[in-house]
């Protein structure tokens, strides 16, 4: 790595206008945390965007809305966050790695970074969680699970992700994570969340499993499997071995694909028995 030059943008045109000056050599920092563990040799830039004015986290609604600047600790701590969705959202930011990497660490940072056995991206996959960037021509939106299905690192080498906007959902949701201790990171996770019609069957289910090790993804077969039943242990049990076998896993330095197919059904049901307790109000 060699830089030349450390930017402080004042806001998203200044960052968005040095980025593309830099034609591909300059870099956003936001947290830090990834850029500090290594960033391509041609970068000769670093543009700091914690001054930017990205760092808000408001509710518009039901819905919330976070800066692609705020801290994953200040996420955790936020009033807002912990009113949106029973406070779903800050108890994934309580898995996260450590308190001083959190109190750095960005959303946005995560966002981009993706890495496949993080936590953050499961959960907004599951959430329906909404990107929202700035390029040369125009403000962008898409899904972050669509975003991921997109050459998203190439994108970001040319926008700025400003915000994350989560949707209002009626029902709940709720996460869960193993890993060999607190502060480590994911041998396999999984976020769930489910709604319920006027006679209590389930209206809607999202079902996401992350950490296989590759990257979060939605089990649709498993969604399908619980759309219209009535919450029971035995479905939770059915959804779980269901996720089992939709799920693509895989070997790592961390587990095997072995292990890991055979905690999904464990991960799924607890995570569905948390949600469905949640979601009818007696958690
Ligand atoms: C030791 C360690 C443990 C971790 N544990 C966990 C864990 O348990 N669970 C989990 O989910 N995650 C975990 N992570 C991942 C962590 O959440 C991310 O590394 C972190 O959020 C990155 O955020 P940052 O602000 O530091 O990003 P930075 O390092 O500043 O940036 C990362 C990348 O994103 C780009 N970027 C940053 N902001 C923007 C923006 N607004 N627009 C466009 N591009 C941008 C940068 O250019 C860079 O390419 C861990 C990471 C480490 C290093």
């Amino acid at each position: 790595m060699a830089i030349k030059r450390y930017h402080y943008a004042r806001d998203v045109e200044e960052a968005l206008s040095l980025l593309l000056a830099y034609e591909g050599r300059g870099a956003l920092v936001a947290g830090g945390v990834d850029v500090a563990r290594g960033l391509p040799g041609e970068i000769e830039g670093l543009i700091d965007i914690t001054a930017a004015g990205l760092s808000g986290i408001s509710r518009e609604g039901g819905r919330l809305v976070v800066g692609a600047t705020a801290t994953l600790e200040g996420i955790r701590t936020s009033r807002e966050v912990k009113a949106y969705m029973g406070g779903f959202l800050s108890e994934v930011m309580g898995h996260v790695a450590t308190l001083s990497l959190r109190n750095m660490a960005t959303l946005g940072g995560a966002v981009v970074s993706a890495h496949p056995w993080a936590d953050i991206p499961t959960a907004l996959i599951a959430l329906g969680a909404e990107a929202v960037w700035r390029n040369e021509e125009r403000t962008e939106r898409a899904p972050v699970e669509e975003l991921y299905a997109r050459p998203f690192r190439a994108i970001f080498r040319r926008a700025v992700l400003t915000e994350i906007r989560f949707p209002a959902w009626d029902g709940a949701f709720a996460f869960e994570k193993l890993s060999r201790n607190a502060g480590d990171i994911a041998l396999i996770n999984c976020a769930c969340g489910l709604g319920l019609d006027a006679e209590g069957k389930i209206a809607w289910a999202r079902v996401a499993v992350g950490a296989t090790p590759y990257r979060a993804a939605r089990l649709a077969a498993v969604e399908e499997l619980l759309a219209g039943e009535v919450p029971s242990e035995a479905l939770w049990e059915e959804a779980g071995h269901r996720a089992a076998v939709e799920a693509r896993v895989g070997d790592d330095m961390r587990a095997s694909a072995e292990w890991r197919r055979a905690v999904i059904p464990v991960i799924v049901r607890r995570a569905l028995e948390r949600t469905a307790r949640e979601v009818k109000g007696d958690a």
